[in-house]
């Protein structure tokens, strides 16, 4: 049992990294209210005096370790898990509701445990609003995950994004909703209006997609003959520049951010030019309007999200390449980027992955880290999100992980978390769990008498020995390699 003494302690580090500065500082020390689970001083200690730094009871010294804020993931679905295993499809129309929960429950159990303090997770892919029901449970303290941003269902035109199948005679065979479909200036306000009160953190629209896909079907019997050689299934425009002005406008009266879904430039330009927060892939095309995209993300501060992990679990190694190529022109062009890697396509908890693949794209380590952090938050709308996160600063939310590598010499110290701090509670010290998914068991003598209902500090940290519970054990996802693609 761990017992707790006043209500702040401190964080002691040695390297940590700072987004603001762009750079690695020394000495740092954070003060942390554990009511508020904020961070209530920052301040620089005098090197001269590491010798005889005393530590409070309840202190914390990470200064042998790299300390980097807690990471956010920019582009999530918890609700689906390796395509590996279980094609999309698959998923999104024939999986149970619980399994998807079950298995929702234990990637972002995975994902914090990797340092993921945030997720920005759009779209629960035909679960309707689950998200927001499981970011509420992790926020009541009934299971351990990341601060959740959820989208709910994205927004879609007429006939776009949704499970295809050839047999829809007659309309009897029902297959869940891929998406809130709408159309029209009126029509996609009602939509953004439909998604803020359902309690979405965020609007996710998509402003193209493959929706001719059914013309030269890929699945079927027996493969379509001759199909076109360019462009086979194109990501077409789905929205007019006036409907996504309006879900811009709608979504930013709701104080809310957005994420534009692009396959090609040519709709992302027109979503920056909606004024959305950021474009997410934005990789199939050609580079033909490359520059045009580049100049107009950077006009608009539009953020861009590539999710090159996505492109490396499903693609060759060619496209691969190009994709590294195009990410780092971006970065060139001036285009601010934050780390995604539409995580859950492969296994939650492996996500730092988009950060070794934005490294390997030639992007500098500093300029990485920050579209791990601070870039994540911008993601997550700023302010508008509610909280700081993402650097440390008084006042932020108390984020903060450790490294058992130094990722100035090691290309993997990103996957060595040994420390995981969220609002304050520490989930993961010296590379175990600390505490873990510690289910409350029912006691005989509260049959009758409701139990007060615990702070979270009680629930998790200070269990008391009389306390019966149960600790579960999930296997967390490792690192083998290259992610495997579907095959
Ligand atoms: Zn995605």
């Amino acid at each position: 049992m761990i017992e707790m003494t006043g209500s702040t302690f401190t964080v002691h580090t040695g390297v940590s990294f700072d987004p603001k500065k762009k750079a690695f500082v020394d000495n740092v020390s954070l003060k942390i209210d554990r009511e508020t689970g904020a961070i209530v001083d920052v301040y620089t200690r005098d090197s001269s005096a590491e010798e005889t730094l005393s530590l409070e009871k309840d202190d914390i010294d990470l200064r042998k370790k790299i300390v980097l804020p807690g990471l956010v993931d920019s582009h999530t679905h918890v609700f689906l898990h390796a395509y590996k295993e279980r094609n999309a499809t698959e998923q999104m129309r024939d999986a149970s509701i619980v399994e998807r929960t079950v298995r929702a429950t234990n990637a972002a159990r995975a994902a914090l445990l990797a340092g993921y303090t945030t997720y920005r997770d759009l779209g629960t892919e035909t679960l309707g609003n689950a998200d927001v029901n499981l970011r509420d449970s992790i926020n009541r303290g009934l299971i351990p995950g990341p601060r959740m941003f959820v989208a709910t269902e994205a927004l879609a035109s007429s006939g776009s994004y949704e499970l295809r199948i050839e047999n829809r005679l007659g309309q009897r065979l029902i297959v869940p909703r891929a998406c809130d479909a709408a159309d029209g200036v009126a029509g996609v306000q009602a939509a953004v209006r439909r998604r803020a009160g359902d309690g979405a953190d965020i609007i996710k629209f998509y402003a193209d997609y493959r929706r001719k896909v059914l013309r030269f079907p890929l699945t079927g019997p027996r493969p379509v003959r001759f199909p076109p050689a360019a462009r086979r299934n194109p990501a077409v425009t789905m929205f007019s520049q006036e409907e996504m002005d309006a879900i811009v406008q709608e979504a930013h009266r709701a104080e809310m951010p957005v994420a534009a879904h692009t396959g090609e430039t040519r709709a992302a330009i027109m979503a920056s030019k909606a004024g959305v927060t950021t474009v997410e892939h934005a990789l199939e095309d050609t580079d033909e309007k490359e520059e045009t995209f580049f100049e107009t993300l950077k006009e608009n501060g539009t953020i861009w999200v590539p999710t090159i992990t996505a492109i490396e679990v499903e693609a060759d190694d060619v496209w691969l390449e190009d994709v590294k190529q195009r990410v780092k022109r971006g970065f060139n062009a001036g285009v601010k980027i934050a780390a995604g890697g539409d995580t859950g396509v492969f296994d939650h908890g492996l996500n730092a992955r988009e950060m070794e693949l934005l490294v390997e794209a030639g992007i500098p380590l500093e300029e990485v880290l920050i579209a791990g952090t601070l870039r994540g938050w911008e993601a997550c709308g700023g302010d508008r999100s509610g909280y700081r996160f993402g650097w440390f600063e008084k006042g932020n939310r108390a984020d903060i992980i450790a490294l058992d590598a130094d990722p100035r010499k090691d290309t993997k110290a990103l996957r060595k978390v040994s420390f995981v701090m969220k609002d304050g509670e520490v989930w993961k010290r010296d590379g175990q769990v600390v505490t873990d998914m510690v289910v409350q068991l029912p006691r005989w003598s509260e049959l009758k008498e409701p139990s007060p209902s615990p702070t979270l500090s009680d629930e998790w940290t200070e269990l008391g020995d009389d306390q019966p519970t149960m600790t579960m054990s999930v296997p967390l996802p490792v690192f083998t390699g290259k992610p495997a693609g579907s095959d």
